[in-house]
């Protein structure tokens, strides 16, 4: 019998996929298998997602503050707007947890999401609450728009194509391993507790000709990057000595024994952007990047004919987050 397992994440929505109608309407320009649904409504072209975050897979009561939890909750479903180029502008919330659940925990909960909103710019505009048999299940609704109708899709990548990642990867899968230590490790946990969608930065980069395809960092390095090659039909080689490591692994690493370059590859919930950028082109769009914003942007490898992703020309044994094969 075939189970979640065997199929894994990818596997369910293609299946899911296949059980859809094949006459989408005109007005739903990008279905499933990108970070948005894209729809074009009145006049607007809007960017739609959803992101469910679950106590014990996504986030842990024990060593989380309920704010922070929030915060991390409604970021992640605004990433993906920003991995649109978009503008984040409304959310809905649907919160379910069990009846003996304090009310001082979903208060704090509840300004985490509110607080992630307002800094992103968006308004909380409803939602849903309901009881749950165990366990706190958040699921975010983000509506955006694309300016001027310009939205990214991840498909766009071409051979060739530099693959570059906007900021220190691998930092917020080190603060969760920090909160789980007890370390404290600020920078780290910030990080794992604060994601800042990168709202201005997708909208800078998606008016650039030079960038083909963008996606957020959420499941990991190698697996995200994975999603844009596979969108594209192509491969990519990850360089391991151009990874970016974050000056703060040198002060914390060892404290909470990790390998950096492991966590930057495989480390997920980042929340910063993955670009594929005309190689020609690279090098001045990095320089004018760092000129309008303070974050890095570091090119980590290239775009392959040859499919798979690989890291110098190996194909490597652990790819990222599944939720079914690692769940
Ligand atoms: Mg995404």
């Amino acid at each position: 019998m075939t189970t979640l397992r065997d199929l894994g994440e990818n596997g369910l929505i293609q299946r899911f996929r296949a059980l859809l109608p094949d006459d989408a309407p005109a007005d739903l320009l990008t279905g499933i298998g990108d970070d948005c649904a894209v729809l074009r409504l009145g006049g607007e072209v809007l960017l739609v997602s959803c992101d469910a975050s679950l106590e014990n897979i996504h986030f842990q009561r024990r060593c989380m503050p309920g704010e922070g939890i929030g915060w991390k909750a409604a970021a992640s479903a605004i990433s993906d707007i920003a991995a649109m180029g978009g503008e984040a502008r409304f959310l809905l919330v649907t919160i379910a947890a069990p009846s003996d659940t304090e009310t001082a925990f979903l208060d704090d909960l509840f300004r985490g999401i509110s607080g992630a909103a307002a800094h992103c710019g968006a308004v909380i505009a409803g939602g849903d609450t309901t009881r749950s048999p165990e366990g706190v299940v958040i699921d975010i609704m983000a509506l955006g728009v694309a300016p001027g109708g310009r939205y990214m899709l991840r498909g766009g990548a071409r051979p060739g194509d530099v693959l570059a990642v906007t900021g220190w990867p691998g930092l917020s899968a080190a603060g969760l391993l920090a909160l789980q230590a007890g370390v404290e490790a600020p920078p780290l946990t910030e990080k794992h507790l604060h994601p800042l969608p990168r709202l201005a930065e997708g909208q800078w980069l998606a008016r650039r000709e030079s960038v083909h395809a963008m996606i957020d960092l959420s499941d990991g390095l190698l697996r995200d990057a994975g999603h844009i090659a596979e969108a594209a039909g192509i491969g990519a080689d990850i360089d391991p000595d151009a990874l970016p490591v974050s000056p703060a692994f040198r002060e914390y690493g060892r404290l909470i024994g990790v390998d950096p370059r492991a966590l930057v590859l495989s480390g997920g919930e980042e929340y910063e952007l993955i670009i594929a950028v005309d190689g020609a082109a690279w090098a001045g769009l990095k320089k004018d990047f760092g000129a309008e914003f303070e974050l890095e942007l570091t090119a980590a490898g290239r775009f392959t004919e040859l499919r798979g992703i690989r890291v110098a020309g190996e194909i490597p044994d652990e790819t990222g987050f599944d939720h079914f094969r690692f769940g």
